[in-house]
């Protein structure tokens, strides 16, 4: 009988765990991973962090070292995109007109960063950060210090922000939104990142969009809703992604999971798409989550990190149920955070620890029960966090919010 072929459209951090994941039970079929970047898997977190700041180096952002594929008979195509997909003959074009069979097809084609609509938007100078390209245009910028203006106050913008600021750049922060993240996380949480930038000398002008760029040529300012004027160097854009579902949207796969436009590619709890032998991890995919009871699309590196590896063995038959609770990371300076959880709504934020001292766990209680945790400068204990949400058991603040209990007693089943 002839070897299966596997093909992995998207060369990401899910992708190229999946792809191991593959070899690690046992696949000696072929596998095929295809990207459109030029370069071999890598991380994003570093792009924002230290390897912006040029305090690590290049080869530690990969995801595996260089001669890890060929070992493993991993066939990394790169620099090249894949074009369509045909359900019913099972293939794949590839640009330059190469076509491909697949037994079983993973899609990892992550997600691009949203275009911000403003007149200006246009002119020289104004950066997103998605690739490892992007992220080395812009670390030379930072070498020659000035003004920089970042638009957005999200994870991207934040973390950027404190990296031109750890590099002594002047920065200031626009977002229509009158705290960092408010609508993810609240006033508190918000409130306190917030004051973080502001302690470190950025300005935040936050409450106000964009309503234009201006240069000639090159942008020299930005004008906010506001009627600030933002004089600068350069600009970053970091307001937001839109996940790749146009190639499995053309091929007729179902996008949507009906909560929002273009939300991802539909997945069941095994990663498998709405066409038999297509699955979905990372960024793109709008996974069914048992826990939940919902689609949901989650756009983290824990989530590419972990998904990855599940569909992969989805593909090999094996049983797959991916539940794991949502969890994310960011440093910014000295202030590092884990937060886990999936909390569109909450009643009420309550605080272990001091906000000011900079050292806390916030926990996001609906109905009693808590539904996220952020620590923050505070390690070990995101497991407990996890285990909390996992319980659904309602929690005694007092004891919650209490250092000196441990969380993990909280976790324990009661005794009768
Ligand atoms: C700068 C930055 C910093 C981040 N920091 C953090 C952090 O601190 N903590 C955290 O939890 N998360 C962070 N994230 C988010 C995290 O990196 C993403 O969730 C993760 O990269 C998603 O991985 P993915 O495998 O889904 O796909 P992606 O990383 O989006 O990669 C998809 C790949 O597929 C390729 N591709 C697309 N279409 C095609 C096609 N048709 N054919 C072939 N190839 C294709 C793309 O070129 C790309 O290389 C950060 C993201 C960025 C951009």
């Amino acid at each position: 009988m002839s070897k299966q072929t596997f093909v992995i459209a998207g060369a990401s951090l899910a992708g190229a765990k999946a792809a191991q994941e593959l070899r690690e039970h046992g696949f000696d079929g072929r596998v095929v991973l295809i990207g459109a970047e030029p370069e071999r898997p890598y991380e994003r977190p570093p792009l924002t962090k230290d390897y912006l700041r040029g305090e690590s180096e290049r080869e530690k952002v990969y995801v595996h070292a260089a001669d890890y594929y060929e070992q493993h008979e991993i066939e990394l195509i790169t620099g090249t995109t894949v074009t369509a997909i045909d359900p019913d003959a099972s293939t794949v074009k590839l640009d330059g007109g190469r076509e491909l069979s697949y037994d079983r097809l993973l899609l990892t084609t992550g997600s691009e960063p949203r275009p911000i609509p403003v007149p200006g938007a246009g002119l020289d100078g104004i950066y997103y950060m998605r690739s490892l390209a992007d992220c080395d245009v812009l670390r030379r910028r930072l070498d020659d210090s000035g003004r920089v203006a970042v638009v957005g106050a999200g994870w991207i913008g934040s973390e950027f922000a404190a990296s031109a600021r750890q590099l002594g750049l002047e920065v200031t922060v626009i977002d229509p939104l009158v705290l960092p993240n408010e609508r993810i996380f609240g006033a508190e949480v918000g409130g306190f990142y917030r004051d973080v930038h502001v302690e470190h000398g950025v300005e935040m002008l936050l409450g106000q969009g964009v309503e234009a760029f201006e240069g000639d040529g090159a942008v020299a300012l930005v004008r906010t809703s506001a009627g600030k004027v933002v004089e600068c160097d350069f600009a970053v854009v970091g307001i937001g992604i839109t996940p790749r579902t146009g190639l499995a949207a053309d091929a007729g796969l179902a996008v949507d999971a009906g909560l929002a436009v273009d939300n991802g590619v539909v997945t069941n709890e095994r990663l498998e798409t709405s066409a038999p032998g297509i699955f979905a991890a990372g960024d793109l995919a709008s996974a069914w989550h048992p826990f939940y009871e919902q689609h949901i699309r989650v756009e983290h590196w824990a989530n590419a990190l972990n998904q990855g590896p599940a569909a992969a063995r989805a593909m090999l038959g094996e049983d797959v149920s991916y539940d794991r609770i949502p969890y994310f990371f960011s440093d910014q300076y000295d202030v590092g955070m884990e937060y886990s959880g999936y909390a569109a709504s909450w009643d009420e934020v309550v605080f272990r620890g001091e906000r000011e001292g900079g050292e806390f766990i916030a926990f996001w209680l609906s109905d009693g029960r808590v539904v996220g945790g952020m620590n923050v400068n505070v390690w070990d204990v995101n497991q407990h966090v996890q285990d909390l949400i996992r319980s659904r058991r309602p929690v005694d603040v007092a004891a919650l919010t209490d250092p000196d209990t441990p969380l993990d007693s909280l976790v324990a089943e009661p005794t009768a």
